[in-house]
């Protein structure tokens, strides 16, 4: 394929920072672009991102080649079944959701054989929305799984994560519902858990929740960065991937009760074996490039007044 038309269906902080990677590594002839408000389309023009904005997501379709939905997932089935009877015959239809086995079984049946699948999810984000949120570098360095089916053209996957590698990432193929099962703890449980704490700390006593404030630097903040997450996406994350997330949950809660019970039973030793080891899965995650040696995340540690 020579440079293809994309569209963009969802512009916030995934859409908009497709966008802006794509112009930076100059790999699209046009990039239209539709959210759901007037507010957002004109944004994106303005922060020059898209090229075209349009009043529907099959106008914005009309004549692209590939289509990225970059919307929340509970949005993308509806927004398939308005655009696939728009689009040419072997356009590429792809995705950024974080949960991969409810697109592809929800859109393969929408394909009328000549439309192409490849579902993707980049494992890059910040707790930022919106179109301003986005960056030509949030790609860079970072993982992209693409889940398509056995069936899907070759072509078409390589195209994708062709444009993928092009935006700075590392393209992996995972089966979608092992994608479910791995992003169920390493994201949605952590996320279940910080929505969790914090949501209890908002429900103490307002004296007490004015110390949690003040005192946060000592665990209670890094909860609270992962909490602000935007309601409407976790909401619908946690309703597409609801087995994979309980069965992680389940084996989260017997951990949790042994951990009380070492603590109730004054088990010190246990307390120790499972700190160790949890120490050296976070030096893992540095070594593997995950995430910075620096103490304390590289933050500045001025104390702030
Ligand atoms: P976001 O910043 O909230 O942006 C969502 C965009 O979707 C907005 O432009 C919104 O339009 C648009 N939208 C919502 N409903 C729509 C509809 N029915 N039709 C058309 N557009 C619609 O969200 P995001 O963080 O970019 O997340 C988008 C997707 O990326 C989600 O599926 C999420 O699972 C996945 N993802 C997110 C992250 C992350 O860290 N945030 C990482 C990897 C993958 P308006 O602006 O007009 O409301």
């Amino acid at each position: 394929m020579s440079k293809p038309h994309i569209a963009l269906i969802g512009m916030g902080l995934i859409g908009s920072s497709l966008g802006h990677a794509l112009k930076k590594h100059d790999l699209a002839a046009h990039i239209s672009g539709y959210a759901l408000s007037p507010e957002t389309r004109a944004r994106a023009l303005q922060l020059g991102f898209v090229d075209s904005v349009h009043d529907s997501a099959a106008d914005a379709s009309k004549g692209a080649d590939i289509v990225f939905f970059n919307t929340p997932l509970s949005a993308i089935k509806p927004l398939a079944e308005e655009i696939i009877p728009v689009l040419d015959d072997h356009a590429i239809l792809t995705d950024v959701g974080s949960v991969k086995k409810t697109v592809l079984d929800e859109l393969t049946p929408l394909l009328q054989g000549r439309i192409h699948l490849v579902p993707g999810h980049p494992i890059a984000g910040t707790e930022l929305s919106g179109p301003d949120a986005g960056f030509a570098e949030l790609f860079d360095g970072r993982w992209c799984i693409l889940t398509p089916s056995g069936d899907t053209s070759l072509i078409a996957v390589e195209e994708i994560a062709k444009l993928w590698r092009a935006m700075g990432s590392e393209v992996e193929f995972m089966e979608a519902g092992h994608h479910d099962l791995v992003l169920a703890i390493t994201s949605h449980l952590p996320h279940l858990i910080a929505y969790n704490i914090v949501g209890t700390a908002a429900q103490l006593e307002s004296d007490t929740r004015r110390d949690v404030i003040k005192y946060s630097a000592s665990g209670f903040r890094d909860f609270t960065r992962i909490a602000a997450s935007d309601p409407v996406m976790w909401r619908d994350i946690f309703i597409q991937n609801k087995e994979a997330v309980l069965e992680m949950l389940g084996r989260f809660s017997e951990d949790l009760t042994a951990l009380q019970r070492a603590i109730r039973h004054g088990d010190g030793e246990y307390l120790e074996n499972i700190f160790t080891t949890t120490r050296s899965i976070r030096k893992s995650v540095v070594e593997a490039g995950q995430d910075t040696d620096q103490p304390n995340f590289g933050r500045d540690q001025t104390p702030k007044s």
